[in-house]
């Protein structure tokens, strides 16, 4: 039996260190608000340079301990972390709609896509081999062995909560690193709520801690800090490039997930209702707010007034509303600033000869609910091909040849997903090659799985998470040679 919990019994507001919670060592608190009302919905610990300090001592405490479990006995109270995730992902749902706004079937979804990686690196774990080398000297023996690289931590999102923090710990825990997560100052609930159920599973006090606070007084202990081995963090470039840069003061491994800019290439050729179901997954999915939404969209001459249309009543028929009502597929966006950034990006736009097709305002609702926006004749010089707008905007492109449309797809320093609609099957090799990416979508818009491998390439980052490949940023290879064996 797996113990189920009510929402407020998971709605934590203090920080989680070594196993208690404490509401940290400074009086200070900040409001976690419902973007879709604008409530506050609780006051969240504010964590010190003490706190931090604290947790970054109790991770390493609990090291020696957690890391001297045998894979299978980590595995299990992983598994059993999976399991009340699972069984209490109504609860979580409602923590995460009610911090982040997403539509709740979204969110229940993340929470699943989220613990998958838990349950995918329980598994993962009991095949973390090492290898025999044939040797070069008769009288030695050559091998690796993988071993846990120590203490780490995660600095993460607001768009995937619970997702963004699952991907990163999940590797994390079952390569038998402590890990510190700094979730965003907006969705810290989802952060401390899965942290109570690594807890009841069993996971050990100050192997999975969550400090909440601002950034300015987290961030640079944890990169300073001599203990912690390796940062995985989500976000945005500019932040991830300081955080790199700071992590080398301490020659950390980093692993970094940032932004994206994702092309979706719509070429003549391809299945117009496939392709405007892919567009509208990939770009309206979480209100246009996830890194690997579509950002830019090209589409080829010869389909795009047909392409245009039948995209056009597909965005006019999204539902936008508080994500706790029914038959809503768009929430709100997360904050004020992201309505702004949205609205600079269509006046841009507009101003440099772009149509408003469907869209284009603030939604009648009010507070920060945008209108699913289709927008089309966008060129290469407004804001909106070189920025990511994390906003329901589409950007129609034109183009005419191939070559042409990759040369636009890859004209940008961010590399993370990128999608393209055809029925060729020699292009869906060729454009697969030559797009700059880590992920490719081909005739899809929804690619994630924690069994394939999520990354970018140039500005959009550097490490893969998920798949096989996902718990390296958390291991070391150890070369031993055995001498005197004759
Ligand atoms: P976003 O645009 O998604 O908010 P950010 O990169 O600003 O992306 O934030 C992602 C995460 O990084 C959040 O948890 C945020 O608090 C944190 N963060 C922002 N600035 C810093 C910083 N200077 N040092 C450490 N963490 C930071």
């Amino acid at each position: 039996m797996v113990a189920r919990f009510t929402a407020q019994e998971l709605l934590h507001s203090d920080l989680l260190i070594n196993g208690e919670w404490v509401g940290g060592s400074q009086a200070q608190r900040f409001p976690v608000t419902n973007p879709s009302t604008g409530e506050v919905i609780t006051q969240v610990a504010s964590a010190s340079q003490a706190d931090v300090h604290t947790a970054i001592a109790a991770a390493q405490a609990a090291l020696p301990a957690w890391s001297g479990l045998t894979a299978v006995e980590r595995s299990r109270i992983l598994r059993k972390w999976f399991d009340l995730i699972v069984e209490n992902v109504d609860s979580l749902a409602e923590i995460l709609t009610l911090e982040q706004g997403k539509p709740l079937e979204e969110a229940r979804g993340e929470i699943l896509y989220g613990a998958n990686f838990i349950e995918w690196f329980a598994e993962e774990v009991k095949r973390l081999y090492g290898e025999t080398i044939p040797t070069n000297v008769s009288s030695r023996r050559l091998l690796t062995i993988r071993q846990p690289i120590g203490v780490t931590a995660a600095i993460t999102p607001w768009n995937f909560p619970m997702a963004m923090i699952a991907r990163k710990a999940g590797p994390a825990i079952a390569a038998g690193c402590p890990m510190i997560v700094k979730p965003a100052a907006e969705t810290p609930l989802s952060a401390l709520a899965i942290g109570r159920l690594a807890l009841e599973a069993g996971v050990h006090p100050g192997v999975l801690q969550v400090i909440t606070g601002p950034a300015s007084v987290i961030g640079p202990e944890l990169t300073a800090s001599p203990a912690i081995r390796a940062l995985s963090f989500t976000g945005s470039t500019e932040v991830g490039k300081k955080l790199m840069s700071d992590c080398a003061h301490t020659v950390k491994k980093v692993a970094m997930e940032l932004g994206g800019n994702a092309p979706v290439i719509v070429f003549d050729d391809a299945d117009i209702e496939i392709a405007v179901s892919g567009t509208i997954d990939s770009k309206f999915r979480n209100s246009g707010q996830t890194c690997v939404c579509a950002n830019r969209i090209f589409v080829q001459a010869g389909i795009h007034d047909r392409f245009v249309e039948a995209l056009s009543t597909a965005v006019a028929k999204l539902n936008v509303g508080d994500g706790f009502s029914r038959d809503v597929q768009q929430g709100p966006l997360i904050n004020l600033e992201a309505v702004e950034k949205v609205e600079s990006h269509i006046s841009d736009a507009v101003s440099r000869g772009a149509k408003v097709v469907v869209g284009g305002n603030r939604h009648s609702i009010g507070g920060t609910f945008f209108e699913p926006t289709l927008i089309t004749s966008a060129t290469m010089d407004m804001t909106i091909a070189s920025e990511e707008t994390f906003g329901p905007v589409a950007p129609i492109f034109i183009f005419e040849t191939e070559e042409e449309g990759l040369e636009m797809a890859n004209s940008t320093p961010f590399g993370l997903a990128g999608y393209f609609f055809t029925q060729d099957l020699a292009r869906m090799w060729r454009v697969s090659e030559k797009l700059e990416v880590g992920v490719v979508g081909v005739n899809t818009g929804l690619i994630s799985y924690e069994g394939a491998p999520f990354g970018g390439v140039k500005e959009s980052g550097v490490g893969r998470e998920g798949s096989l490949h996902g718990i390296e940023e958390f291991l070391e290879m150890k070369y031993i040679c055995i001498g005197a064996v004759n």
